[in-house]
């Protein structure tokens, strides 16, 4: 072949490869399929496909657009006079994907009485393969606000805050953020030094009692939003959860000026690029205690980061999927030594996996979704909601750690193209995958609270009923293994403990993947090689040939 050839044949594989591309994100998605099945939300089909084809088509181009440097949010803080606006300013294509990823309905779904969050979560799941997009994080923001308003909020705050947040229409919704993390620290948020003055003495504790907030916030995602949840400190003690209340701070008082901030800058992140985080001080900010103030804190963890550390999960594990995506079509067309690279068994070993474990993030995390439904209306058993408790916690560490590895194989599988920002989403997925690592608890912290639940609370004999009711038939004996190992942790020196939890935590948290999955025969050889994490599969014909059945055909 001449030289012209080649590279002509070499640039025709690559074209293939984008031409290949699904043009439906949730009808190439196998895993989702057959869990719209199992949680019956086959009615919700049409929407689905809807909202795959416009991730896979307007919603991909106008992120990578967002994405771009010169495209990032900056700040735009001042008006002509010298007035302060507070204002973040966005390239017009974030504003587009606000339209179309809002324009799903993924948060007006939330107005449903009872309202199904595993449809939520399955419309985010599909938005969130275009990475973070400027928009997810604001989108688990907004959810942990309806939810904390939804069983919080009094009459007045729900209708001035929840049907805007609820409204799906970008250019007329509010946007929620949340705010706890400071200077001093954010895991330990006992630390927080905010503090909120009331306004109306002890009228000030009750539900949408007044009170003003000053403080230093360090971490402040989506800066833009219209409505601001924080946490801020009520009363003595100084330190610890305990005097720490939870506050709604509309961004603007009536009369439309900044309510009481400033943003100082904008933080320059490795992820998440096109999403503002911001650095704000407030003085004397109009806020409203959200439930009763001295709550704050149960509260805050209730509503709010449990039901982020759910979206965290399903965003770590759509990135994880959309990496298999590029990968597997990838390896259909580059060609290597006269061959497709799919060809290769290796290479069909790694595609596998990240077939097998995106699905298994997937699973679990609708399985974490379908409780936070009964417990939202009160049908979760003791024990379940003892599993969510667990679950939740360790669900969030492990999906982002296997949605790591996961886009980290994809670059792998395409080779140096997979290094280039240029030549796929693939090393954005990677970086924004990098913060969803770190927020809403760091792998140590969830441990660590895992820990703290069960010798407090006790709530590890629960999950171990519900894993046990799910799985004994077939893995009693391993389980069981696990169970003594979790008990035996707390009569361990605190050292010994902790060197010893990190890899049961794994362990732990694959057996809820596998506990979800387990009731789909659709995805039998997804957990098959799920299995591997818990113990070494013999690598035989019947291995070689698990692994032929996850290929992309
Ligand atoms: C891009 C970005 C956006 C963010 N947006 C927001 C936001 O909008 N709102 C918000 O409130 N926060 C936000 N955060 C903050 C984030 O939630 C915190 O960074 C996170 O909670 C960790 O807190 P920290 O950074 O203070 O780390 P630290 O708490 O200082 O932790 C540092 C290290 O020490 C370890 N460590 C801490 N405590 C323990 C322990 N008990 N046992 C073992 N190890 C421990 C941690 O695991 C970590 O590895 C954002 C962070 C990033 C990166």
């Amino acid at each position: 072949m001449s030289n012209e050839n080649a590279i002509i044949r070499g640039r025709r594989d690559l074209t293939a490869w984008l031409a290949a591309q699904p043009t439906n994100l949730y009808a190439d998605d196998e895993a989702l399929q057959a869990l719209v099945r199992y949680h019956g939300l086959l009615a919700r089909e049409e929407s689905l496909h809807a909202t795959g084809r416009i991730v896979a088509g307007p919603l991909d181009a106008v992120v990578r657009e967002n994405n771009l440097h010169r495209n990032l949010p900056v700040l735009d803080d001042w008006d002509p006079v010298g007035t302060y606006t507070g204002q973040v300013a966005h390239h017009p294509s974030w504003r587009t994907a606000g339209k179309l990823i809002y324009g799903t309905g993924v948060m007006a779904a939330y107005g449903e009485i009872p309202a199904s969050h595993r449809y939520v979560m399955s419309l985010f799941y599909l938005t969130s393969q275009v990475g973070e997009g400027g928009h997810n994080c604001p989108l688990a923001c907004d959810a942990g606000a309806i939810r904390s308003l939804t069983a919080l909020g009094t009459p007045s705050q729900k209708e001035r805050f929840l049907t805007r947040l609820l409204d799906p229409d970008f250019d007329t919704n509010f946007t929620a953020s949340q705010f706890l993390t400071e200077v001093q620290g954010g895991s330990d948020v006992g630390a927080n030094a905010a503090v909120a003055a009331p306004l109306d003495g002890a009228e000030s504790a009750k539900p949408g009692g007044r009170w003003r907030i000053d403080g230093e916030k360090w971490f402040c995602s989506n800066a833009d939003a219209d409505l601001f949840l924080l946490t801020a400190r009520i009363a003595a003690p100084q330190t610890g959860t305990r005097g720490l209340g939870l506050f709604l701070v509309p961004r603007r008082k009536a009369d439309g000026s900044p309510n009481g901030f400033r943003l100082r800058r904008l933080k320059d992140k490795i992820g998440t690029r096109s999403m503002a985080s911001g650095e704000i001080d407030f003085v004397g900010a109009e806020a409203e205690a959200l439930g009763p103030a001295e709550q704050g804190f149960k509260n805050v963890m209730r509503w709010v980061i449990n039901t982020s550390r759910v979206y965290n999960a399903f965003s770590t594990a759509a990135g994880a999927r959309r990496a298999w995506v590029i990968a597997s079509t990838y390896a259909q067309h580059r060609e290597a030594f006269g061959r497709p690279i799919g060809a290769f068994t290796q290479v069909k070993e790694t595609l596998a996996w990240m077939r097998a474990d995106a699905s298994a993030c997937l699973a679990s995390s609708m399985w974490l979704a379908e409780l936070q439904e009964k417990m939202d209306v009160g049908s979760a058993s003791d024990d379940e909601q003892a599993f969510f408790r667990v679950a939740v916690n360790i669900n969030k560490l492990r999906t982002a750690m296997l949605a790591h590895e996961t886009i980290n194989r994809g670059i792998e599988v395409l080779g140096g193209n997979g290094a280039i920002e240029s030549f796929s989403i693939l090393p954005r997925l990677l970086r924004d995958n990098v913060v969803s690592e770190n927020w809403e608890g760091t792998h140590n912290v969830l441990r660590a609270q895992v820990m703290r639940d069960a010798m407090r609370l006790g709530v590890h004999r629960g999950f171990f009923a519900v894993l046990e009711a799910r799985l004994a038939s077939e893995h009693a004996d391993a389980l069981g293994r696990d169970r003594r190992a979790f008990d035996e942790l707390a009569s361990s020196p605190e050292a010994i403990r902790d060197v010893r939890i990190r890899p049961l935590v794994d362990r732990l948290a694959t057996w809820v993947m596998i506990g979800a999955m387990t009731p789909i025969s659709a995805l039998t050889d997804h957990l098959a090689l799920s299995l591997r994490h818990l113990q070494a599969p013999t690598l035989d014909q019947r291995y070689v040939e698990l692994l032929e059945r996850l290929q992309r055909v």
